[in-house]
């Protein structure tokens, strides 16, 4: 395939406005994969279990196909990208291998906060954006005001709006016609040296690192001998070939074509995103890199029993070869033992991680509460980043006089959302500490159901926990959500720590603005009175900030009869309590003299 006969593209969207669905619809059309069965969906671009489970794309990923045009045979490379925001430094990764975008607005829901994140990510990288309007089966689906929407939003001429239906397979031909007739094909040279752009990297057992290459200019060959820019190492290519979908071998990747490469990589560090790769003897100058991937979600993560700490910590690493985003450390607690302290994007991409530790690796773990990176700036402005709360220097403690300030991560937000909920937004936004709010209309009418952008900036801490959950339900599910890094900003934090029977437990700890430090301290402490099992002596529960207790609840005795003196809907809930706890006998963890239950940590996680 000459270059004019290639054309790489990715489908970027807002989630589920049926990215897959098209992708899957594309492959079966150009014979790349057999029609699916009625009523099956195969989706088969989405491979992890979670991501089929939960209907989001986790992992870019990319397959070929052919398909004729005014009788000649072209080579289609899509690129599929994440649509959540965590995964936002996947989607630019894989538009890095593009020079087009399909940019898919459902027809029934319009514009939401991810398509204008994915437009502009799109756009600032100068691809040829293709706007198409999905679902226009559904009896919802409004394509004139969509259209007219993505006009004022985007500067689209609504002329150029496809309106498919991906489910259907209606209008999908003419996706493919403006692919071939729209997108610029790559451009490159075959007799110039191979210069080839790594934009991803996956695991197997069995072949070490396989990685995904678009090759910019030149001819890379099985049996060639490689190096990288940046790491300089020296590697003979194995196999190659490309993803079609599954990897299919082939003699060369040529100029334009992105495909795989196998070289007896052993570590996937060895595979840097971003990297060039070249000939050995035939030097040349690296692309521009990617900024590595940026850790913004610690959280601890520790075994329920402890002698299962070797297995989890090798269950992680596996999980860690194929999820190169995710940061991993060893840490310990005296409350919870050996660990791991690990860093994730975003909370979905912690969720995400632990829900295929437990399905591929059936390892059970206790996850501490999300923690953003916070910044301490000393009195000699020496900076120190702190991802585990424990570190955090306490109030008035010996060194807190040495502390200038304390810095917490901000994003920029942006919630797309019908105007009659304009209100409840921005109660919302205040009440997590939202600066700089501003609003504008999506919609040049202004009409009684048009849609409202509003902004700000909202500490990331106030939004790693719940905060989406809220946005839904306050918006009857309307609002959409999007945000990116908007530096540090000066805040008044400090540590809280909880105390069972006088001792601290280290792995509760958390850190708190200075204004809702009554609120969190009661909530959790009432929290952590309902999930502890009484014990056979009396309990104090503090939640103390320095020196200061902010609240305290006793836990009771427990009696001869553990159902004595129970009444009302109490009763049930401490039956349940019980049983519970007979379940959970196995799962205690002892704090000092107190028994824990791996529950106590759960339930915490959803108070706030
Ligand atoms: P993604 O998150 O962008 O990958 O979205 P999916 O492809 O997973 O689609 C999300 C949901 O929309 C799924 O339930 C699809 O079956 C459905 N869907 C996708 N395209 C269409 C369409 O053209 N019409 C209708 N009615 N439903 C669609
Ligand atoms: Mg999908």
């Amino acid at each position: 395939f000459p270059c004019e006969l290639i054309r790489n593209f990715s489908i970027i969207a807002h989630i589920d406005h049926g990215k897959s669905t098209l992708a899957d619809r594309l492959l079966e059309l150009t014979g790349t994969i057999q029609k699916k069965e009625k009523g099956m969906n195969k989706q088969v671009l989405d491979k992890l279990k979670v991501e089929r489970e939960r209907g989001i794309t986790v992992k870019a990923q990319t397959a070929s196909m052919i398909h004729p045009h005014s009788g000649r045979s072209y080579l289609l490379n899509l690129i599929d990208t994440p649509g959540h925001v965590d995964f936002a430094w996947e989607v630019s990764r894989s538009l890095a291998a593009c020079q087009g975008a399909l940019l898919l607005v459902d027809a029934s829901q319009g514009v939401q906060a991810q398509s204008l994140s994915v437009f502009h990510a799109a756009r600032e990288r100068g691809l040829k954006i293709i706007p198409v309007l999905n679902k226009i089966d559904l009896p919802a689906a409004q394509p004139e005001i969509v259209a007219a929407q993505m006009q004022s939003t985007f500067g689209i001429d609504p002329n150029d709006v496809l309106q498919i239906s991906a489910k259907s397979g209606k209008g999908v031909e003419s996706v493919l016609q403006a692919i071939i007739d729209r997108i610029p094909p790559p451009q490159g040279n075959g007799d110039d040296p191979l210069k080839a752009f790594l934009f991803d990297s996956s695991y197997d057992k069995y072949r070490g690192v396989i990685s995904l290459v678009s090759i910019q200019s030149g001819v890379l060959k099985k049996g060639d001998k490689i190096t990288s820019c940046y790491t300089r190492k020296k590697y003979d290519v194995v196999d190659l070939g490309i993803m079609h979908p599954e990897e299919t071998s082939t003699a060369t990747l040529r100029p334009g074509q992105v495909g795989f490469i196998a070289c007896n990589m052993k570590e996937s560090s060895e595979a840097h995103i971003g990297d060039t790769v070249h000939h050995v003897g035939a030097p040349v100058d690296p692309m521009p890199g990617f900024k590595p991937a940026k850790a913004m979600v610690y959280a601890g993560v520790y075994p329920i029993s402890s002698s299962d700490f070797p297995k989890l910590e090798e269950s992680i690493k596996r999980l860690t070869l194929t999820d190169r985003s995710v940061e991993y450390a060893r840490e310990s607690s005296s409350a919870l033992g050996q660990g791991c302290r690990l860093g994730f994007l975003g909370s979905l991409h912690m969720d995400v991680f632990r829900q295929r530790l437990e399905d591929e690796y059936n390892a059970n773990v206790i996850v501490t509460a999300p923690t953003v990176p916070y910044k301490i700036v000393w009195n000699d402005d020496k900076e120190t980043y702190i991802s585990n709360p424990t570190d955090f220097p306490d109030a008035g403690d010996k060194n807190s006089w040495k502390v200038k300030e304390i810095q917490e991560p901000v994003v920029k937000a942006s919630i797309i959302v019908p105007q009659d909920y304009l209100g409840e937004m921005m109660d919302l936004c205040f009440v997590h500490r939202a600066d700089d709010l501003d609003h504008r209309y999506l919609d040049a009418s202004g009409s009684l159901d048009s849609r409202i952008l509003l902004t700000c900036i909202i500490p990331l801490g106030e939004i790693v926990m719940d905060f989406f959950d809220k946005l839904k339900s306050r918006s009857s599910g309307f609002a959409s959500f999007d945000y990116e890094d908007a530096g540090y900003k000066t805040s008044q934090l400090s540590k809280m720590t909880f105390l069972l029977n006088g001792r601290a437990v280290d792995a509760l700890a958390l850190i708190v603005h200075k204004s809702a430090e009554q609120e969190v301290g009661r909530a959790w402490v009432k929290k952590l009175h309902e999930v502890i099992p009484r014990q056979l002596f009396e309990v104090p529960i503090q939640a103390a900030v320095g020196k200061k207790i902010i609240a305290r609840e006793t836990l009771s005795a427990m009696r001869a009869d553990v159902t004595a003196g129970l009444y009302g809907g109490h009763y049930e809930r401490k039956l349940k309590h019980l049983n519970n706890q007979k379940e959970s006998k196995r799962l205690m963890k002892k704090v000092g003299t107190v028994e824990l239950p791996q529950e106590a940590f759960f339930s915490l996680l959803k108070t706030k």
